[in-house]
């Protein structure tokens, strides 16, 4: 794997996308730059990496996608809330774009995936770009998530469940967020859940399109 990837063409064409992003609202200047600085290309196939900075989502095998840039962004930018959290998990690690943008951000970052070669492709690419706070796991059915390694003070989904699982809720640290996408393949949307000492709240972010989360009841 070639780490300078397509060199200083991709840093004018990782520019425009930062750019797109920056238009499009986002103002995390800690998101914008950890996505500047994170190569893209090597996380999608040499053969469409020229389309690797568009801000579009991308086909990654095995029927999934990298999501697109702006929603990583808005995802990334709404878990945060300018605060540096200690512990996220992801699930869904696909390609593993999203959570090499995390590992830049925040303590330590547990990423859960249910396909064996995309979780082993995701982990070499972290392993030479030398990304060494992201833990991996095989999700084999059961329960989602990562609920044996304690509790988080973010959780960001990165596949639409119909309904949103109750041991998904119950990982959140008081004072945590998760960013979730729900709903069916013909209609979803993107909410902010945060665990209260009373509870949970919620609220609406946008209207979104996420390949499923397998494995529901
Ligand atoms: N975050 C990814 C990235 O940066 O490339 C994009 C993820 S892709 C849109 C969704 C991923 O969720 C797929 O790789 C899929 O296999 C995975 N997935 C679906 N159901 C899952 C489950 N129950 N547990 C873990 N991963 C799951």
């Amino acid at each position: 794997m070639n780490l300078n990837g397509i060199g200083m063409t991709s840093m004018r064409t990782r520019k425009r996308l930062i750019d797109t992003l920056r238009g499009m609202g986002v103002s995390d200047e800690r998101v914008l730059s950890a996505m500047m600085e994170t190569p893209r290309h090597l996380f999608v196939d040499e053969g469409i990496s020229s389309h690797a900075y568009d801000n579009s989502s991308l086909p990654i095998g095995f029927g999934q996608t990298i999501s697109q840039p702006y929603i990583v962004a808005l995802m990334t930018q709404v878990l945060l809330d300018g605060k540096r959290l200690k512990r996220v998990l992801e699930v869904g690690t696909g390609s593993g774009y999203q959570s090499a943008v995390l590992s830049k951000l925040v303590g330590d970052v547990y990423t859960v995936e249910r396909i064996v070669p995309l979780l082993k492709k995701a982990k070499l690419v972290h392993y030479r770009l030398k990304m060494r706070n992201i833990h991996y796991k095989l999700a084999k059915g059961g329960k989602f998530g990562w609920s044996d390694a304690g509790l988080y003070d973010g959780i960001i989904v990165t596949a639409a469940p119909v309904v949103i699982p109750e041991e998904l809720y119950e990982q959140l640290e008081i004072g945590g967020r998760m960013v979730i996408p729900y709903g069916t393949q013909e209609s979803q949307e993107l909410v902010l859940i945060e665990r209260t000492p009373e509870g949970f709240t919620r609220k609406r972010l946008e209207a979104v399109r996420f390949v499923p989360l397998i494995g529901e009841a």
